[in-house]
C-alpha cells in the first residue's frame, strides 16, 4: 500500500507528517527473536502476528505501522508502480539479487502473473538472458515486451526438451499444478530453483537430476529493511515499471471476479 503520513506516534524519529510511504506484507516484527536480531525481520518467529494487519488492512483509508516498515518513495515513482514494488517486486527481486546479480545467468521465469512479470523485469534489467515459461500462448508478445528473451509453452515437449541442463536460476511464482519433472530437467549442474508463489498443488519430480547436477530447490520470502530499500532504488534508477490497471476502490469485488476469470499478466491497483 501507499499512503501520505498523517500522525507521528511518539517513538517515531524518521518520518515526519506528509511524507510519501510504501507498505509491503509485513508492518511489525517482534524485535526480539533471533531473526530479528539478524536483521532478517521478514523471517520473524512472530510472522504470523507480523504480517497481519490489524485494525485494518490496506483497503482502509488509514493503517498503524512501525514507522521501520513504512519506507519513504523516491519522488519521481509513481504511487501504482511502488504498490506493486512493495509486495510482488520485492518478493522476487530478494532472490534475483540473490542468485542472479552478477548479470550472466540464464534466468528462467515460471508463471507470467503479478509475480512473474516483475521477475522478467527485475533479471533483465540486472542484464541475465531470460527465457519466459507459461501455459498460456498469449502471454508470449507481453512478456518480450517486458524484456524476456525467449518464451516457451511448457506444454511444447520439444522446447523442454532443447532447454534441458540449461537454466542457472528459475523463478517459480505461479500457483497452478505443473510438470515438475520437466522444470527440474531444465536447472543447470549448480542451478538453483527458486519457490516464490503459493502452489496449490503438491510438488512431485524424480530427485535424481537434483542429485547428479548438484541442483537446489529453495524458497524466499519478502525480505528485509536493507533489500528492501534496495529494490526501491534500483527500480528508480532503471525505471521498473510494472504493468498496472488503476481502478476505484468501489470496483474491488470487480478486479477480484477479473483476476479470477483471466488470470492477467498486469495487477490492479485500487485508489481509495
Ligand atoms: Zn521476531
Amino acid at each position: 500500500m501507499v499512503g501520505h503520513v498523517t500522525e507521528l506516534g511518539s517513538a517515531v524519529t524518521m518520518l515526519k507528517a506528509g511524507d510519501r510511504v510504501g507498505i509491503g506484507w509485513q508492518g511489525r516484527s517482534c524485535g526480539k527473536c533471533e531473526w530479528c536480531l539478524k536483521g532478517e525481520v521478514q523471517l520473524c518467529d512472530d510472522i504470523d502476528q507480523c504480517g497481519v494487519w490489524r485494525p485494518y488492512g490496506g483497503f482502509s483509508t488509514s493503517v498503524v505501522v512501525d514507522e521501520r516498515f513504512a519506507y519513504p518513495l523516491p519522488s519521481g515513482m509513481p504511487s501504482e508502480t511502488a504498490a506493486v514494488l512493495m509486495c510482488a517486486g520485492i518478493s522476487v527481486y530478494n532472490p534475483i539479487s540473490r542468485y542472479a546479480s552478477s548479470g550472466d545467468k540464464k534466468v528462467v521465469v515460471i508463471g507470467l502473473g503479478g509475480l512473474g512479470h516483475m521477475a522478467i523485469e527485475f533479471a533483465h534489467m540486472f542484464g541475465n538472458e531470460v527465457t519466459a515459461i507459461s501455459s498460456s500462448p498469449s502471454k508470449h508478445e507481453q512478456v518480450l515486451s517486458l524484456g524476456a528473451d525467449h518464451f516457451i509453452l511448457i506444454s511444447d515437449r520439444e522446447a523442454m526438451r532443447k532447454v534441458r541442463y540449461s537454466f542457472d536460476v528459475l523463478m517459480y511464482t505461479s500457483h497452478g499444478n505443473t510438470d515438475w519433472t520437466a522444470l527440474v530437467n531444465s536447472i543447470a549442474t549448480n542451478g538453483s530453483l527458486v519457490v516464490v508463489g503459493f502452489s496449490d498443488f503438491p510438488v512431485t519430480f524424480d530427485p535424481m537430476e537434483l542429485v547428479v547436477h548438484q541442483s537446489s530447490m529453495t524458497g524466499s520470502f519478502i525480505a528485509n529493511h536493507e533489500t528492501m530499500r534496495e529494490m526501491l532504488a534500483f527500480a528508480q534508477e532503471h525505471a521498473i515499471r510494472p504493468k498496472v490497471e488503476l481502478m476505484p476502490m468501489a470496483e474491488v469485488n470487480t478486479a477480484i471476479q477479473r483476476l479470477k476469470d483471466e488470470h492477467p499478466l498486469q495487477r490492479f491497483v485500487m485508489v481509495n
